[in-house]
């Protein structure tokens, strides 16, 4: 949860944010990108907004965005996607928690994997159900892995209503392979469980493993709820332009409770975003690389800092510093201490687990660092780790 003593206030992104600008730090905080959308998605929009589409959007969304990200995720995964299972949600903020509403019974569990995205406890909250978490460690070499043991302990004990999945995962970037969600997708099956896929980095894979989509891996794909969002792709976090794609069924009844959040949002940024996802563009690709390109400046740059166990990024916009070999120190101190005297800002793991837990331990003294700043944002950081070191 997002305070220190269990309560939701405001998001530690939005707290570490502020926090930057009045010590005059570094943010390589919140997950916000430091660089811009193509000028061609912003013409697609201009144009959209001249050619009228400034009113209310269907509820479902355009039609020319339902049938683009269909078409979107048959040519990158293979996933045969219908426009009637997709449904346009302001980010997949509103579809994460729009599904959880439509699909968690009061008194009912959801598992998910820790550290864990931080709307998803608040959105269970709202549904009335309760959050039940399974820890991705680091497994000492840079990379991570789901305890999959507790998984199973897990399951068989709760009986969830919803395993949430979010691959490639926030912060750790760690894909889950085919195997995996295959392994996930029977557990689903034997307690009848939705599999709730948060898939927003999909496009952001740096090294060779591809992303794999729940809903491919998993045999029975009637049961996975897919949530995606342009946002990280395309430099357009503030624009709150995804969609999630479900049976016709399922679309229908997480559209109900949506029409009753945002009932709709974005009509021209839909348009915009439906002619990008025609597949011409190497927007994305370049993204990609330039991604890559910076995390290899900031990678070394924290690892130059001895003690310091730095996470190798697969996927996403962030790397993860284990600074427990260095200190006593927890993570929120130690990113004040670091804010303070090294004017550097990044964002407390265990901001992103629950009190006590297993995973909250083991991140205790990690923090995570954002390489999707600007350039001279992230050469910036990379200085003042090579000034630590
Ligand atoms: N899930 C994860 C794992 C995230 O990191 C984020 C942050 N962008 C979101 C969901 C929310 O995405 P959006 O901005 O499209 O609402
Ligand atoms: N998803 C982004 C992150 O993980 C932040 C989103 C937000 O500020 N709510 O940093």
């Amino acid at each position: 949860l997002t305070n220190p003593d269990g309560s939701i206030g405001e998001t530690i992104y939005g707290q570490m944010t502020k926090f930057a600008a009045e010590v005059g730090a570094v943010n390589l905080g919140q997950g916000a990108p430091g660089t811009e959308p193509p000028d061609e998605l912003i013409a697609a929009t201009e144009e959209a907004m001249r050619a009228g589409f400034n009113q209310y959007a269907p509820g479902q969304g355009y039609p020319q965005l339902l049938e683009a990200v269909g078409a979107q995720r048959g040519r990158d995964f293979g996933q045969h996607v219908d426009p009637d299972e997709v449904l346009y949600t302001a980010g997949a903020t509103e579809g994460l928690t729009a599904a959880i509403l439509a699909l968690l019974p009061p008194g009912g569990s959801l598992v998910a994997f820790e550290p864990f995205y931080d709307s998803y406890p608040a959105a269970i909250a709202a549904a009335g159900g309760t959050l039940h978490t399974v820890p991705i460690l680091p497994d000492g070499r840079g990379d991570f892995a789901p305890d999959w043991e507790t998984f199973d302990r897990v399951i068989a004990e709760v009986d969830p209503a919803i395993i949430l999945v979010n691959t490639p995962h926030n912060p750790t970037g760690f894909i889950f392979s085919a195997a995996d969600l295959a392994r996930i997708g029977r557990a689903a099956e034997a307690v009848d469980a939705w599999v709730l896929s948060d898939e927003v980095y999909e496009q952001l894979v740096l090294t060779d493993l591809g992303h794999v989509p729940p809903a491919v891996a998993i045999e029975d794909s009637a049961r996975v709820v897919t949530v995606s969002s342009a946002g990280k792709s395309w430099n357009t976090t503030g624009w709150k332009i995804g969609w999630v794609i479900a049976s016709p069924e399922v679309r229908q009844a997480i559209q109900t409770v949506k029409q009753f959040l945002s009932f709709t949002a974005g009509g021209p940024m839909q348009i915009g975003m439906a002619d990008m996802l025609d597949g011409d563009s190497q927007f994305v690709a370049e993204n990609r690389a330039s991604l890559r390109a910076r995390a290899e400046v900031l990678v070394p740059a924290c690892r130059s800092v001895p003690g310091a166990e730095v996470s190798t990024p697969r996927a996403g916009y962030f790397t993860v510093v284990d600074f427990s070999a260095l200190t006593d120190r927890d993570a929120f101190e130690l990113n004040e201490l670091l804010a303070r005297e090294f004017s550097l800002v990044g964002i407390p793991v265990p901001a992103l687990c629950r009190q006590g837990s297993p995973a909250y331990e083991a991140y205790r003294s990690s923090i995570r660092y954002s390489f999707c700043k600007s350039v001279a944002d992230v050469d910036k950081g990379a200085q003042l780790f090579n000034a630590l070191g």
